[in-house]
């Protein structure tokens, strides 16, 4: 009998498989395809290889304005995928190295939870296994909406989701994006560097998804520069060959391309988890979960993609550590307001909190402050025409309640803002700490004595 049985090693089973085991629990993991998950296998690490590459590319076709010229630079997208590929292999192997060395056992094969006596019941490889907890990590997959031709177009190979676009071997002359969320706009950033003809049709009149709507609306313009083709407000009515139909304004209009890259969302991966026979509730095919990560049954947990709350990897990590301690009998529960979300684009955007439209939507009395990241000396230094701002959004006590960015490095800062919402600082107990100068984070101390 295991203490803790974990189905699926992505970011939420590895990383509770190894606290767990540390804690001293006798752990099983089983994983039926390679460890790491999406994150790993085809979403954060390949993408951000990717789009380094295309950062690369785009600082040598920018390099004049800053007196250096890169004449005749390219960018090899073989050799791109290929790098990206060695980089994923030496990062599974660095994670099945830390299971080992904590002393997970790992079984390589399907999961299936068969029933409940003395523990939890589980097939692994037509072996049976017991364990006193189990935890659901096994994630989600890309979301493919009833658009008539999709299926055909996938089977054609010109219909691509994230995972088949990330082994392209060839470069498309060119790319319709259907989605304009995280997914599609990473991909359309990567793509139109390397010289892809990019359409992006989203249905809304917004990119970005759920980030705030001022750095959406220069993330836009910064794309539209960059030469990026929107359809937005669209919805695509079906897919021939490599035509894709869409509606807008009442309207029906048609647009061409070599591939279709669809990025419409994910969904919970719940199926063939044999959940019903010890009757796991699940909502619209997510697991459901309390903040503690407990699902309705007393000893089952669930971590990440599979409960469809925030689907980051950075979320799947906290929530497998929460499960764990509650598993340990320690308190711990998650805090989803202080998560933040980046878009690893050119420019980066980040953000963590309230946005200027859901503290509307939640009538929250707030004040929202934007800042030029021009207070920024390092920013100048390194932006030609940067156009990259700071937003702070405070409630009636002062206490920061939502931060964006929108430029570079947003990324690495955006944590240090996670934890100032979650520790509750007000403006004025930023003003008192010492950020390093020169640096595009201390616009965020300067922003505060402006407040
Ligand atoms: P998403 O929900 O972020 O975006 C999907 C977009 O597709 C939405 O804007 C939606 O309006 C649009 N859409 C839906 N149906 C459509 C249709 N028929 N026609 C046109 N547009 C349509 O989903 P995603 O981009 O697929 O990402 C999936 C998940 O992966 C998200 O939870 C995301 O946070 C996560 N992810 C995160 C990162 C990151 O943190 N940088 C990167 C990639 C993915």
């Amino acid at each position: 009998m295991y203490d803790l049985i974990i189905i699926g090693g992505g970011p939420a089973g590895y990383n509770a498989a190894e606290r767990a085991a540390h804690n001293g629990l006798k752990v099983l993991l089983a994983e039926k395809k390679n460890l790491g998950g999406v994150c790993l296998n085809e979403g954060c690490i390949p993408t951000k290889t990717l789009l380094h590459s295309a950062k690369i590319y785009d600082y040598a076709a920018h390099g004049a304005a800053y007196g250096v010229s890169f004449a005749g630079a390219q960018i090899d997208h073989a050799f791109v995928i290929e790098r990206k590929n060695k980089i994923v292999k030496t990062l599974i192997s660095g994670v099945a190295a830390k299971l080992k060395k904590a002393g997970v056992e790992l079984i390589t094969g399907e999961a299936k939870i068969t029933g409940r006596d003395a523990g939890f019941n589980v097939e692994i490889n037509n072996t049976p296994y017991s364990g006193k907890f189990l935890l659901l990590c096994a994630g989600s997959e890309a979301a493919l909406p009833p658009i008539p031709g999709l299926k055909e177009g996938a089977a054609g190979g010109v219909c691509l989701t994230s995972r088949e676009i990330l082994d392209l071997k060839e470069k498309p002359g060119s790319l319709i994006v259907i989605g304009g969320g995280v997914i599609g706009l990473e991909f359309a950033s990567y793509f139109n560097s390397i010289g892809t003809k990019v359409t992006v049709i989203e249905m809304l009149d917004q990119i970005g998804g759920m980030i705030d709507g001022e750095i959406a609306g220069i993330l836009y313009k910064n794309y539209v520069k960059q030469g990026v083709d929107f359809k937005l407000g669209a919805r695509v009515t079906k897919i021939h060959g490599n035509s894709v139909e869409y509606e807008t304004g009442g309207a029906g209009f048609k647009a061409e391309a070599d591939k279709i890259l669809v990025a419409v969302g994910r969904r919970a991966a719940s199926e063939n988890l044999g959940l019903e026979n010890i009757n796991i509730l699940t909502e619209r095919g997510a697991v459901v979960t309390d903040e503690c990560g407990r699902t309705n049954i007393a000893g089952v947990f669930a971590a990440g993609d599979i409960n469809g709350k925030s689907m980051l990897a950075h979320t799947a990590y906290r929530e497998g550590e929460v499960c764990v301690n509650n598993i340990l009998g320690k308190k711990d529960r998650m805090n989803y307001n202080t998560i933040p979300a980046v878009i690893y684009t050119n420019p980066e955007t980040a953000g963590v909190g309230e946005t200027s439209e859901s503290v509307k939507q939640k009538n929250i009395k707030a004040k929202t402050h934007s800042f030029t990241l021009k207070y920024s000396g390092r920013y100048i230094a390194e932006n030609e025409n940067g156009d990259g701002i700071l937003k702070i959004i405070t409630d009636k006590n002062n206490i920061i309640i939502g931060l964006h960015i929108i430029g570079s490095y947003a990324s690495e800062i955006i944590y240090g803002a996670a934890v100032m919402l979650e520790t509750r600082m007000r403006a004025e107990d930023i003003q008192k700490f010492v950020f390093p100068h020169p640096t595009v984070g201390e616009v965020i101390r300067e922003g505060c004595f402006m407040i």
